[in-house]
């Protein structure tokens, strides 16, 4: 995958995209990133990126020139063509007023040949780029950032280590916390196909099996698969019930899920304080 990252701040990437699985990825060729300096397609002295806002108003807005400047250098195929997904592309927008990334977004994106991201900053990015510019507009979560590039970081860490053959063991991204199906890469339904089921993971523990009196879970050691799978799947369950109910609702539990978990919420096993 190509990635260009639209930005007034390219020393900001020095760092974030440059360790673990994603600096693995870029050296294997399995993804490519640029960074895209919005002042170098500025024309006046002062490199101007940013203005006053229409109507008023607090802070600056970026202006569209430079950043409609700079994705037509990139040479995409036309709007038209990736919104109605006859591109392998993307030009996503970075905006706390997006649709808000999941794992089943993230997915998706993992499927397009290439990606670029613009970062906005100050009150945000005038309105043009997201009407006629970038195909769709991304918040990482409900929250306000200063700039785009924190966003613009983990959406490129987030899609990445689902691109086949970034994670040595495919398997291992599958299970995860969210994660509803592989089928999703290509863009399918929400089926539930997979161990995680769109539960959040399992604890994970390692050696010593006891550390300052603190044991691991006695199941964990023992080396019967089928308690290890049961115990992990309702750790899970359990967790998810604790710190994300509206995960369950949405999840599609087995037979054996539901049994679990009324033996979590069975009166014997008192509810868990903060
Ligand atoms: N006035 C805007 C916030 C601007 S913050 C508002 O109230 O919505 C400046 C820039 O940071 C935005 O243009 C966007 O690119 C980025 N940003 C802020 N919050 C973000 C979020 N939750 N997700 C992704 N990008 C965000």
């Amino acid at each position: 995958m190509l990635v260009d990252l639209v930005t007034i701040f390219p020393d900001f990437f020095h760092g974030p995209l440059d360790f673990g699985i994603l600096r693995r990825a870029r050296e294997a060729g399995l993804v490519e990133i640029r960074v895209q300096d919005l002042r170098e397609f500025t024309r006046d002295k002062h490199r101007t990126v940013d203005d006053r806002p229409f109507g008023g108003g607090e802070g600056m807005v970026l202006k569209p020139e430079p950043i409609f400047e700079c994705i037509e250098k990139l040479q995409l195929a036309p709007r038209e063509e990736r919104v109605a997904g006859r591109a392998s592309e993307s030009v996503i927008l970075l905006s706390a007023q997006g649709r808000r990334l999941d794992q089943r977004l993230a997915a998706e994106l993992a499927g397009f040949g290439r990606m670029v991201l613009i970062c906005g900053r100050y009150e945000g990015v005038d309105e043009r780029v997201s009407e006629h510019l970038a195909d769709r507009e991304i918040s990482i979560g409900d929250y306000v950032l200063s700039g785009g590039e924190m966003g613009a970081s983990v959406i490129v860490d987030v899609v990445t280590r689902l691109i086949p053959g970034v994670v040595g063991n495919a398997d291992s991204t599958r299970q995860e916390s969210f994660t509803t199906g592989t089928v999703e890469i290509e863009g399918a339904g929400p089926r539930s196909t997979c161990i995680s089921g769109g539960l959040l993971d399992y604890p994970h523990y390692t050696r010593p099996a006891e550390f300052r009196g603190m044991a691991v879970p006695e199941v964990l050691v023992n080396g019967n698969h089928d308690e290890i799978r049961r115990w992990r799947r309702k750790t899970a369950l359990e967790k998810t019930l604790r710190n994300r109910p509206d995960l369950i609702e949405a999840a599609e539990l087995s037979e054996e899920d539901r049994e679990l978990l009324a033996e979590i919420k069975a009166p014997t096993l008192a509810p868990r304080t903060r």
